[in-house]
């Protein structure tokens, strides 16, 4: 039996994930789901975003499965992702993009895995404003040796254990010649240990405009924290959307499994969501929890819905069905 602390988030979250976690228990894994609270919901009722039950539930299990949580844009409490990531030490977050059969998308066969840096850069938001007048403002971009060694350890070792070829460390050096540069330093060191992967590094503009003209090139991509926010959304975007890329934020001792989507408040409560992307990262935490059978019959179930391309949600197939619908066909294909 494992323990699992279930975060079933705002906005689509309760619906996607319900639905996923309905797949999972019927492959006969025994889970012991507990219930928490996190996000926008949790501050409504409890007052605050991020309740010390649920950070307990997690110190307890050392394994989350989440919803997406809505944050508030400019202002109110910050990000509880970036919390979570934050306090637990999740240092690697690991977001797969491939195409799929059934899902027509610009180029065929792309698989690429972006390893993103999830606990420091500027993606941290440490901001303040400069001056009494509040119209200036800073962000601080703090970036350590012992961060980019660890996070680009982590890629090589994880191309290396899952037969990938190359690894790609994509950063801005050219300019941020500290930070960045303290990235791609670590870069070209941690690759002499790994002869047996090609290494490879780009500029992250560069990057952007190959991974859309020469998406082939790329195998896994290793970048700091804010770049690969940015490129697995464009990631997704080149394998039919964010319904399908799964995140998995990978600590020393703990582990949290989420779709990489927000809680898309435009289809909020219409079951329309696509459930893939966190059926995805179910699959990515049964094989965490060494439930690999399990996971591969979840994934081959997905694909059969997929590439049938009827049961499946609208992002999909405009004359297709409901989040619980496509769930239920999934279970079917089981
Ligand atoms: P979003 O990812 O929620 O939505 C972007 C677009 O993608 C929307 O059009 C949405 O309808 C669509 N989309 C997203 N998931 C989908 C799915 N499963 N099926 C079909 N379509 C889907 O991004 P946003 O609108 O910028 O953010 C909304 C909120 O989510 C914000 O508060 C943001 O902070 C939060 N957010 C949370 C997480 C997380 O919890 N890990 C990640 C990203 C954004």
């Amino acid at each position: 039996m494992h323990n699992v602390t279930l975060i079933k988030g705002d906005g689509i979250g309760p619906a996607i994930v319900d639905t996923a976690v309905k797949i999972i228990d019927a492959t006969g894994v025994e889970i012991n789901w507990e219930q928490a609270e996190a996000g926008m919901g949790a501050y409504e009722k409890h007052g605050t975003p991020l309740p010390d039950t649920t950070v307990a539930s997690i110190e307890k299990n050392r394994v989350a499965y989440k919803g997406p949580l809505t944050t508030p844009m400019g202002k109110g409490f910050r990000s509880i992702n970036v919390e979570l990531r934050k306090h637990f030490d999740l240092y690697a977050n690991v977001r797969p993009a491939r195409t799929w059969a059934g899902v027509t998308t610009p180029f065929k066969d792309i698989d690429i895995v972006v390893v993103r840096e999830n606990t420091e850069g500027l993606y941290s938001g440490i901001e303040h404003y400069v001056g009494r007048d509040q119209r200036a403002a800073e962000a601080i971009k703090i970036i350590t040796r012992d961060g980019c060694d660890r996070i680009i350890e982590y890629a090589f070792k994880y191309a290396r254990d899952n037969n990938r070829k190359k690894v790609t460390v994509v950063h801005k050096a050219n300019i941020l010649k500290l930070t960045c540069g303290m990235f791609l330093e670590a870069g070209k060191e941690i690759a002499k240990n790994y002869p047996d992967i090609e290494y490879d590094q780009k500029i992250v503009d560069a990057v952007c405009m190959h991974m859309v003209t020469d998406p082939h090139q790329f195998d896994v991509i290793v970048t700091t924290n804010l770049f690969g926010d940015i490129l697995s959304d464009l990631a997704a975007g080149l394998v039919g959307g964010l319904g399908l890329i799964p995140g998995a934020n990978i600590g020393a001792d703990a582990a949290l499994f989420e779709a990489v989507h927000g809680s898309a408040p435009d289809i909020a409560g219409k079951n329309l969501a696509n459930p893939s992307a966190v059926i995805l990262a179910g699959i990515m935490m049964l094989n965490y929890l060494g439930e690999t059978e399990a996971a591969a019959r979840i994934q081959n179930a997905l694909e059969t819905v997929i590439e049938e391309g009827k049961q499946v949600t609208r992002d999909l197939n405009p004359d297709g069905v409901s989040t619980t619908a496509m769930g239920d066909a999934i279970i079917a294909a089981l």
